[in-house]
């Protein structure tokens, strides 16, 4: 068998950890199956070299900060094969130039591209394990990218796919994906299993524990994943196609506190004002979130939407931008303090009134809702920030 294994920043943290995760590979190993493990920066490493970038240069080059993010996963690699050969076994290091990981140029976010396999095919035959660096990329003038923060996981289902592999393992600090984040909501479950469908949208309404694009690939390519623990032996969570929820309503609870709401006011009423305000953004390559349309006074309209905090200072200045010629408006107003919380489950589409239990939820724990969003399998509402435990609880308890 060809196993990918991943383990995330936590389970690589210091020297005990870094022997642990040696130990689980090796085991792998010596039954005879080809591993490659993909590897995190060690603990918060990554935080840290942010910290450093933002010390020197608050607004840091993008093409630097990744060239400054691939010392942490090259550091784990490097540490993890001298610590696999400190045990007797052979391991090799490789980074993304090394292997090569072709990407997008798309700096602190780039996607990839192609992967090359030959290079960790012939390390296997002379039957090494092999260590990539997670997260990282080349792109055509062989500049280091990022694939986003967390992008780790989707290095590990990239190699996957690209390998062939029998098994994707994503190792982390939680026993697998649970009902909502371990870290805030007491009562949450740990699942068996999550179709992709689910976990894309977990994933992407702030369930962290895998990164969105890489439930995004595993899905496109057919990679099942495990999500399990890298300190314990219990099972985990496999993620795949079609899973028989037994009657479950929904699979989970999520909430993000990277948002924004930006309120434009008093726009003029008539065809092609959204089309130019979404245009505008979508040309500074701006995200939107929940869109709510609403009338203003004297035959105005007001349009409502969220983005992403870190886009917040760009998506106000392009507004403004275009508020004497293609997009007249009163006002632009912005509120930072909110969070989304959402609930997802394939149950929704054949079970009515699931909406009117998570209302019901923020209503009897006295929580206001700004704006609601919905598709087929997810409901999100916008709330206040400094509510968002109190929210993911009440309505995690109304359905668990
Ligand atoms: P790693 O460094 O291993 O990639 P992450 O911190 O990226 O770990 O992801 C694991 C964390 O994700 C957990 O510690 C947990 O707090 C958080 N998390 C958020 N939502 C969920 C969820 N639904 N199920 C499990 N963990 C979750
Ligand atoms: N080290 C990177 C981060 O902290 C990538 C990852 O952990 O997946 O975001
Ligand atoms: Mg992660």
């Amino acid at each position: 068998m060809l196993i990918v294994k991943k383990f995330g920043g936590t389970s690589v943290a210091d020297k005990e950890r870094i022997f642990n995760v040696a130990r689980r590979c090796i085991e792998d190993y010596k039954k005879g199956n080809d591993v490659v493990v993909v590897l995190s920066a060690m603990g918060k490493f990554t935080d840290v070299l942010v910290s450093q970038a933002k010390d020197i240069n608050p607004n840091p080059p993008k093409r630097e900060m990744d060239m400054l993010y691939t010392i942490g996963e090259q550091q784990s690699v490097a540490l993890m094969a001298m610590a696999m050969d400190s045990l007797g076994v052979p391991a090799v290091s490789l980074n993304a130039f090394q292997v090569k990981m072709h990407t997008t140029s798309a700096y602190g976010n780039a996607r990839l591209t192609k992967m090359d396999t030959e290079r960790i095919r012939n390390e296997l035959d002379s039957r090494k394990i092999v260590l990539v660096t997670g997260f990282q990329g080349v792109d055509k003038s062989d500049n280091y990218t990022t694939l986003g923060r967390g992008g780790s996981d989707t290095t590990a289902v990239a190699l996957a796919a690209a390998l062939h592999a029998d098994a994707c393992e994503i190792y982390t600090d939680v026993e697998g994906v649970y009902t909502a984040d371990p870290r805030y909501v007491k009562n949450a479950k740990k699942l068996d299993a999550i179709t992709y469908d689910e976990m894309l949208d977990l994933a992407s309404l702030g369930a962290g524990v895998l990164h969105n694009r890489s439930v995004e690939m595993a899905k496109r390519y057919g990679v099942q994943l495990v999500v399990r623990s890298s300190l314990s032996l219990a099972e985990g969570t496999v993620v795949k196609e079609a899973v028989d929820m037994e009657g479950m309503l929904i699979s989970g609870v999520a909430s993000d506190k990277n948002t924004a709401r930006i309120a434009v006011i008093g726009l003029e009423d008539q065809p092609g004002v959204a089309f130019k305000l979404f245009d505008h953004l979508a040309r500074h390559n701006i995200n939107v979130d929940i869109i709510l349309q609403s009338v203003g006074r004297d035959g105005t309209k007001d349009i409502s939407f969220t983005v992403a905090r870190d886009d917040l200072e760009e998506a106000v200045a392009t507004i403004e931008r275009h508020r004497n010629t293609s997009l007249k408006c009163d006002k632009v107003d912005v509120e930072e303090n909110v969070a989304k919380v959402s609930i997802v489950g394939a149950g929704m589409m054949t079970n009515p009134g699931v909406a009117a239990n998570m209302f019901a939820a923020l209503y009897d724990a006295g929580i206001n809702i700004k704006m609601i969003s919905t598709s087929e399998i997810r409901v999100t509402v916008l709330i206040d920030a400094q509510y968002t435990e109190k929210a993911m609880n009440a309505v995690h308890d109304k359905f668990f």
